[in-house]
């Protein structure tokens, strides 16, 4: 439990699984939900060809009637808001096929909770605190500046030894109260591609990163120019993770295959120990609602996906047959 606070070891990944609840057009169609949480870390997922329950472990199981404030306990973000200050990288990121709550999840209603918990934390520390905020979307390989003074134009990432990878003139906005952070936020969410209602084709195929930086003086900046070195609290909203069955011909679908599902396969190769907990979600998260009959179009790209060759699109055997495994059921 990442609540429990400093004296146990850190977890250093926590999944947490968090099952939306029925929308009103899913119980208009007398949907019904194949998940059941049992206990507090297990998931019993009803196989859709029949037979018994497939129960899946996670750090905690949220179910349907959870709250924001219950994914905040759960997720342990206070826990890391106080490695952050002390100096840490922390990430929250959301993962899951579109609609399935991940952006209501990380942006959903006020208050927000970390923003709430972050300026309060830090009005009661003795140092004084520097606290700035980016805002970011990556969509179609480009990185867009939801914070840009201007219109967002895309922008070059970068690497060198002493920032590991940034984006070159990303704004990076200073903020010293909750109603300004708020306003980022809003302008930010405003500036994406999507909304949290909509789920056209841009909304699910982009990623987005607000990222706080945490600095005081015992972490100095190593260039007053850039952004002070310290600790950082990433949130992430991830693309969705159906990518294929969405839109367009069937070239365009497998270009987009092959594009957009690098960047989640590129995801999972830097926590390899999470792989199969990130597949077996993906795998949990479609069967939310009973699937429908499998539509002709799906059953063409799992043919393809069947013949993908690892040498032609430039991806490892071993994420050939990542892809190969997570997509198929997607496309059923
Ligand atoms: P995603 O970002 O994964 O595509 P959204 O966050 O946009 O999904 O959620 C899809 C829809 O479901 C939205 O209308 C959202 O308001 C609603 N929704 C998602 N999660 C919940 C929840 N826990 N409680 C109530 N409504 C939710
Ligand atoms: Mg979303």
């Amino acid at each position: 439990n990442l609540e429990q606070g400093p004296e146990g070891p850190e977890t250093p990944i926590q999944v947490v699984l968090r099952v939306r609840p029925m929308s009103a057009a899913e119980l208009r169609r007398g949907e019904q939900s194949v998940l059941h949480c049992s206990g507090t870390r297990t998931l019993q997922v009803s196989p859709p060809g029949g037979g018994p329950d497939v129960a899946f472990r996670f750090g905690a199981v949220l179910d349907g009637a959870s709250t924001q404030d219950d994914v905040f306990r759960a997720c342990g973000v206070r826990r890391l808001g106080e490695l952050a200050l002390r100096g840490f990288s922390c990430t929250v990121f959301t993962f899951g096929q579109t609609g399935s709550g991940k952006t209501y999840t990380l942006t959903g209603p006020p208050p927000q909770r970390t923003f709430t918990w972050l300026l309060d934390r830090v009005q009661h520390l003795d140092v004084p605190v520097t606290l700035q905020a980016s805002y970011l979307e990556i969509y179609n390989e480009q990185v867009r500046d939801l914070l840009s003074l201007g219109a967002p134009r895309p922008l070059p990432v970068r690497w060198n030894k002493t920032r590991g990878f940034y984006v070159e003139q990303l704004r990076v906005v200073e903020f010293g109260s909750l109603g300004a952070l708020m306003e980022l936020l809003q302008m930010g969410l405003s500036r994406r591609r999507s909304s949290a209602n909509t789920l056209n084709q841009a909304s699910s195929r982009s990623h987005a990163l607000l990222t706080l930086y945490i600095s005081h003086q015992t972490m100095p900046p190593v260039d007053p120019r850039e952004p002070p070195a310290g600790g950082k609290l990433c949130f992430v909203d991830l693309a969705g993770s159906e990518k294929v069955a969405a839109t367009g011909s069937r070239g365009e679908l497998m270009l987009e295959a092959n594009s957009i599902n690098r960047s989640l396969l590129a995801l999972a190769q830097c926590l390899p120990e999470t792989l199969s907990t990130l597949r077996y979600a993906s795998r949990a998260q479609r069967v939310t609602t009973r699937p429908q009959a499998p539509r002709e179009e799906n059953r063409h790209l799992r043919s393809q996906l069947g013949q993908m060759d690892p040498k032609a699109s430039g991806l490892s055997g071993a994420r050939v047959a990542w892809a190969q495994q997570n997509l198929y059921g997607m496309l059923q």
